[in-house]
């Protein structure tokens, strides 16, 4: 019985990375994808995005702690998009929350098979940012929504180096 149990959680772990209890919450841009209210509180406490963005934010309409995240991540990706210059069409992705940067790297290596310190990522193929909730914080988003938002703006991919520099930008200057 006990044997298994133990292979049952295994399997879990290898096939699916997201718990079954996951949730999901929309907005304009964000499918927003995360595992429990605690995470989200976490996200939420982690994701501070100081006096001038947060005043964007909280115009929105906000009542619960998932429609503050999800006023947060909007107001993120129109900064991002302003410090870019970059406004594409029907720009929407998913944000997947992960507890930790071990839990990145785990599914990570699923997917790609390389052991990987990130703290966060964006997967081209999947138009996905998966991101650790210890480590969230506003220039870590606005990094990852950078990617995005020159992915989606190209027609032609540009070259890594130059994709990293402007997902850098857009961390600089997001709180310009
Ligand atoms: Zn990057």
């Amino acid at each position: 019985m006990f044997k298994i149990l133990v292979c049952t959680a295994v399997c879990c772990l290898l096939f699916s990375p997201l718990p079954l209890s996951a949730k999901e919450a929309k907005s304009r841009y964000i499918t927003l994808v995360y595992s429990s209210q605690q995470q989200l509180d976490d996200f939420n406490d982690n994701v501070d995005l100081g006096r001038k963005l947060g005043q964007f934010a909280r115009k929105k309409n906000v009542v619960t702690v998932e429609d503050e995240v999800l006023a947060k991540l909007d107001t993120i990706m129109e900064k991002a998009e302003t410090v870019l210059d970059m406004f594409p069409n029907n720009l929407t992705i998913k944000i997947v929350l992960l507890d930790s940067i071990d839990e990145v790297a785990q599914v990570y290596k699923q997917k790609y098979g390389k052991d990987v310190d990130h703290i966060a990522y964006y997967s081209l193929s999947e138009d996905t940012i998966y991101v650790s909730v210890d480590d969230a914080r506003l220039h870590v988003i606005a990094h990852e929504m950078g990617h995005a938002i020159v992915d989606h703006y190209f027609d032609v991919r540009p070259p890594y180096n130059i994709h990293e520099l402007m997902a850098q930008f857009t961390e600089k200057h997001i709180t310009d």
